[in-house]
């Protein structure tokens, strides 16, 4: 491992006190009841192979890689375990041992670099929108197989917002009146191309609230995907990229925005990522200190209400890694409260993982969508006619639920409900 030394390893997992408080949190021990497939269960197989005492093997493989990384078991966790660092160290070190077979870890790099680079992304999701007659808008089943280890489960290709196409925001989204401050908006990858509705919501509602937004052209992925699925040299490679195209903005900003639960996540721990790259580590602590997700930031500089009302009854479901992985839950809902007319209603297990949790949905297809029905469940008790959430992963994969499970239920990101309320009060035009 380059940037990760065993003595961190053993110090973050010699933290675990084995309470066991976490269980019920996991997802993946709810549903199978299986202590390997618990928090502490996955914990003590890395810290006995760490110490030698177990081979890593296909059993602690599979332990690993049915973890959806969703980060619940660190909100409940007393001791302060930092699960998803080991977990991604514990990647690392599967991804740089070759335990899969050469076809499996080429295919997994494809998707990765596919989902990531946005020009591939809009190509492979236009050439399946062509295909669609004969594949009915599914991943090849050879891929699907090869890429989740035999599951028979199909997997269904994202739709995007609108024509599958890389959209990009202009380098400078300039503050309706005055301007209050100034704002770096990192547009990811996966939202360029699938959720570009998304990200033109954002820099409006942050301009509509007096700020100036940058959007420099030259910055990309995150990494967050490459880190989760333990492609370690591929997240710093984009982590410095990312910090090279802010660095010329980066003292001047008030805040670095970000709309994804997901990149917010990974951006926030940057600081951590680059400490042992003397060349990037105060890059990265600066940028760091200066990550915000959208709610959390329209929260902190307080935002004008919007005037007219939106009716509509709306569910919120937290994405894991903001509710968890970021302890962002109050802001998304306090936004969707100052909107006059909408009603929002909870739903049970709000903060429970929809099985979509990065490229989880593809390369586990089973468990991702065990999770999903019983999110759809959950989601059809509330009688809501429109979902939020803050992810562009649920938002792809509860869409998909919704539809197999014909209801007329709607989602999309808060700040776009937030935008639309604008829209209809006037207030995002000068
Ligand atoms: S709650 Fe924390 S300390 Fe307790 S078993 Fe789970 S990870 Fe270990
Ligand atoms: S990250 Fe999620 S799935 Fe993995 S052990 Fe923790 S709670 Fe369970």
């Amino acid at each position: 491992m380059d940037n990760i030394t065993a003595e961190e390893l053993d110090q973050k997992t010699r933290q675990c006190i084995r309470c066991g408080f976490c269980l019920d949190a996991c997802p993946t021990f709810r549903i199978t009841g299986q202590e390997t497939l618990s928090p502490r269960g996955r914990i003590y197989l890395v810290r006995s192979w760490q110490q030698d005492k177990i081979e890593l093997d296909k059993h602690v493989l599979h332990a690993l890689d049915s973890c959806l990384g969703c980060r619940a078991c660190e909100t409940a966790c007393p001791s302060g375990v930092e699960y998803g660092s080991i977990l991604e160290m514990a990647r690392t070190e599967i991804e740089s041992r070759s335990l899969r077979t050469p076809a499996q870890s080429f295919a997994r790099r494809q998707l990765l670099r596919v989902l990531t680079t946005p020009g591939q992304l809009a190509a492979s999701l236009q050439a399946g929108r062509l295909l669609r007659p004969l594949t009915g808008g599914k991943l090849p089943g050879f891929a699907a197989r090869l890429l989740s280890g035999g599951a028979q489960s199909s997997v269904q290709l994202p739709v995007p917002q609108e024509e599958a196409a890389v959209h990009t925001l202009p380098p400078l989204t300039p503050a309706l009146h005055e301007t209050r401050f100034k704002v770096g908006m990192v547009a990811g990858c996966v939202m360029k191309v699938l959720f570009s509705r998304t990200n033109h919501a954002t820099a409006s509602v942050l301009a509509a609230n007096g700020c100036d937004v940058l959007c420099p052209p030259a910055a990309e992925c995150c990494g967050a995907l490459h880190i989760h699925a333990g492609q370690h040299e591929d997240a710093l490679q984009k982590a410095r990229r990312l910090l090279d195209a802010f660095e010329p903005h980066l003292p001047e900003l008030d805040a670095v925005v970000i709309n994804s639960a997901g990149c917010g996540s990974t951006l926030r721990e940057y600081d951590k990522l680059l400490q042992h790259d003397d060349a990037y580590r105060e890059k990265a602590k600066l940028f760091t200190s200066k990550v915000r997700d959208i709610s959390e930031w329209l929260v902190e500089i307080g935002i004008a209400p919007p005037s007219a009302p939106l009716s509509r009854v709306v569910s919120y479901h937290d994405a894991c890694h903001l509710a968890h992985g970021q302890r962002i839950k109050e802001q998304p809902r306090q936004l969707l409260r100052s909107i006059p007319g909408l009603q929002l209603v909870e739903m049970e297990e709000a903060d429970t993982c929809c099985g979509s949790a990065g490229i989880y949905n593809i390369v586990q297809p089973e468990m991702a969508r065990k999770l999903l029905i019983r999110k759809i469940e959950h989601i059809r008790a509330t009688g809501a006619t429109h979902i939020a959430t803050a992810n562009p992963g649920c938002l792809a994969w509860i869409e998909q639920g919704l539809m197999e499970a014909g209801l007329d239920i709607s989602i999309s990101h808060p700040v776009e409900i937030l935008a639309e309320a604008y829209s209809k009060s006037g207030q995002l035009q000068q």
